[in-house]
């Protein structure tokens, strides 16, 4: 199955990044810290054969109005107020116990919307047609009320409503393989027909959400697919779930481009996780996607930046992401 992306050519793939994201600063001891960017972009640099099919850009901040596609006034009112009063401070300011806000938290959350807004944008237009978003803050836990879980805005949430208002993609489908929940996506599209969620994670764990049962709602029903997995799940059930959910939420939905909320802590040994895949399983699975939307959305798939907690793991994982993404075969 996975012999077709071993024999093609290498494909160009899209790395997106923005320097504002990474003055996002958390405190020293946070998991979500300032280490993971440098470490991600200095294992994809070591990969020579992945660096030499890689395009690199630097994102345009998000729009304000580009926030206001998914979250309320107050929300983004909130965010901008918050690193207003900590820069006042000089101190971080916590919107709940795990969610930080910096003097420099307002330009990074813009910056990482902005990172995914280009991904997808550069996998809609077909230059390349994959792309990896390298952002932080996160964003799948903000809903559309509220900040939460590490995340400000809901990065690939707000990348998804550009395109359908700016780049011509009606339907999107978005894949959320970090190791928690998605619940503040679910929560954006709970009740849209237009974009379809899949959501694979630890099951019970933070923040509480995404049981089978939760199917979506009104004219979104059956548009969102949780599927809920035990500590411990290793590859192989992990990728019968992935297959058996991706091929379902296929057979009813045709998107013209995916999304990937790509968290890294669905990883074996994260100090936040619980499941037991290795990088080259997300190069599998990573494949496999591929393979699955060459027709319905052209192969266009950009990857946004989650969780991820011992920067070195990550930097693997992200490598076989995108040697996937590059059709180069995973990393030795
Ligand atoms: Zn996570």
């Amino acid at each position: 199955m996975s012999a077709p992306a071993a024999s093609r050519s290498p494909s160009p793939t899209a790395l997106v990044t923005h320097p504002a994201c990474n003055r996002h600063d958390t405190g020293p001891t946070h998991p979500e810290g300032q280490a993971r960017l440098p470490a991600m972009l200095d294992a994809v640099r070591r990969d020579a054969e992945l660096a030499s099919v890689l395009v690199e850009r630097e994102a345009t901040p998000a729009l304000e109005e580009d926030l206001l596609r998914v979250h309320t006034p107050e929300h983004v009112i909130a965010v901008r107020e918050a690193a207003a009063e900590a820069r006042r401070r000089g101190q971080i300011v916590w919107l709940d116990p795990d969610t930080a806000v910096s003097s420099a938290s307002w330009e990074a959350a813009l910056a990482s919307a902005g990172c995914a807004i280009a991904a997808a944008e550069l996998a809609m237009a077909g230059e390349v047609p994959t792309a990896f978003a390298l952002c932080r803050p996160p964003g799948h836990h903000a809903t559309v009320h509220r900040p939460m879980g590490f995340c400000l805005f809901n990065n690939v949430a707000v990348a998804a409503r550009r395109v359908q208002a700016r780049a011509g993609a009606d339907r999107v489908l978005i894949v959320d393989w970090d190791v928690h929940h998605g619940n503040g996506t679910q929560d954006v599209f709970y009740a849209d027909p237009t974009v379809a969620f899949l959501s694979l994670h630890l099951f019970p764990h933070y923040p509480g959400t995404g049981s089978e049962d939760e199917r979506g709602a009104g004219a979104g029903r059956g548009m969102t697919r949780n599927v809920p997995l035990p500590p411990g799940t290793g590859a192989a059930e992990y990728r019968r779930r992935f297959l058996e959910a991706l091929d379902a939420a296929l057979a009813s939905f045709e998107p013209d481009l995916v999304l990937v909320s790509a968290g890294f802590d669905c990883l074996a040994g994260d100090p936040l996780g619980g499941l037991l895949l290795e990088p080259a399983d997300l190069h599998q699975l990573t494949t496999d996607l591929l393979e699955r939307v060459r027709r319905p959305a052209k192969g266009r798939v950009a990857a946004v930046l989650e969780g991820g907690y011992v920067p070195g793991r990550v930097g693997l994982g992200l490598v076989d992401v995108l040697r996937a993404f590059a059709r180069l075969p995973k990393a030795r």
